[in-house]
């Protein structure tokens, strides 16, 4: 089975072509450049520019015709409302004129299921940073549950928000890492909180610091204190579930720094550390193909209506049917005696106990 899968959750137009055997045989990508921040519209016009040219040319480099496309998947949310329609629009006028199967996926998960398919991973705390979402992620109990994630923006976001302010170009991640090379420490907000994450103030803070400091003594120290944040969070989350593997995912992954770190923090406690190949890391066609395929497989059908775009879909609210029982985690999952029956619902707070 023949899957092509399209992403654009925000700037980035993906478009990807994945047999049901895992062999990726295509994956084209194009970026929007915004001038002042993503601007939806821009973006989502961007998309409906280029998307016809961009299925041309996977289907070309898969060496296949739209014919013989057996499955058509695309990032159902999370994401920018404009952006997304525009994918599912496109989907669903395969899907009805080729008369194949539609199934809209879960941006987040598709990241984690390509990781799990591309490198020896196999049951995964993932820590996934990019420009619009920093979540540590894991599975248990039959979802991909959110151990930790940001309270504000994301971790990309605040590398391009700070690098935007500064005129240093876009996006800022990968200019913040080189200047980062050269500089120094200084102190700069540390906010974790609980397990979750906070970036606009350490933003704001390193913005104030580019005043009186070098900018790569700044970037040095953005870089430090935001990923020691993460590695603190993504520590606990494997402390807690018992997982020995942590899976990077997102465009931020692909920063050398904190790809040591993690690694440096997973060395220490036995456990493992992957990265996939740069081109699955950030956002890519490819595994919204993969993960239409698997769900596909695994039963899941949907009708158009079914289809409409959701701009908060949630890692947590997708129940994880394709993962075989042995997958499950050795961990057993109970409700907190005290916490069971508050409104915030039973996962707010799980107790898990080794079996
Ligand atoms: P994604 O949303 O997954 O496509 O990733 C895009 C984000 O990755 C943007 O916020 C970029 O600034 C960020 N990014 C790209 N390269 C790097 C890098 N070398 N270091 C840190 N962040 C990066
Ligand atoms: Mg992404």
């Amino acid at each position: 089975m023949l899957c092509l899968g399209i992403e654009g959750t925000a700037e980035k137009l993906g478009v990807g072509i994945v047999s049901s055997d895992g062999t990726v045989l295509a994956n084209q990508l194009k970026q929007h450049i915004p001038t002042e921040g993503i601007h939806p519209r821009e973006a989502a016009q961007h998309h409906a520019d280029n998307i016809p040219g961009l299925i041309k040319k996977s289907l070309a480099e898969a060496e296949l015709n739209l014919g013989d496309i057996d499955l058509v998947a695309f990032s159902q949310g999370p994401g920018l409302g404009p952006c997304l329609r525009v994918s599912a629009i496109t989907a669903r006028t395969i899907s009805v004129s080729k008369k194949i199967p539609l199934i809209g996926v879960n941006h987040c998960i598709a990241h984690l299921e390509i990781g799990r398919l591309k490198t020896p991973a196999k049951d995964p705390v993932m820590l996934y940073v990019s420009g619009g979402n920093t979540q540590v992620i894991a599975y248990e109990g039959e979802r991909y549950r959110v151990f930790g994630e940001t309270l504000d923006i994301a971790l990309g976001n605040c590398l391009d928000q700070f690098a935007r302010a500064l005129k240093l170009g876009f996006p800022g991640g990968p200019v913040v890492e080189k200047l980062a090379e050269k500089g120094s420490y200084i102190p700069l907000p540390y906010s974790v909180k609980g397990m979750d994450l906070s970036f606009s103030g350490l933003m704001t803070a390193s913005l104030k610091a580019a005043e009186k400091h070098p900018v790569e003594d700044v970037c040095h120290s953005l870089q430090e204190t935001a990923f020691a944040m993460c590695v603190e969070v993504t520590e606990r989350a494997i402390a807690h579930t018992g997982k020995e593997e942590v899976l990077l995912a997102g465009g931020v992954a692909v920063n050398s720094c904190l790809q040591k770190m993690v690694s440096t923090m997973t060395g220490e406690r036995g456990a493992k550390t992957y990265v996939p190949e740069r081109s699955l890391l950030g956002d890519n066609g490819a595994m919204i193909a993969w993960l239409g395929l698997i769900m596909h497989k695994a039963g899941v059908r949907q009708k158009i209506e079914d289809t409409r775009v959701n701009q908060k879909y949630r890692t947590d609210q997708v129940n994880v049917t394709w993962r075989p029982p042995c997958l499950q985690k050795t961990i057993k999952i109970t409700p907190h005696p005290n916490k069971a029956h508050t409104t915030m619902g039973v996962w707010s707070s799980p107790v898990m106990t080794s079996p």
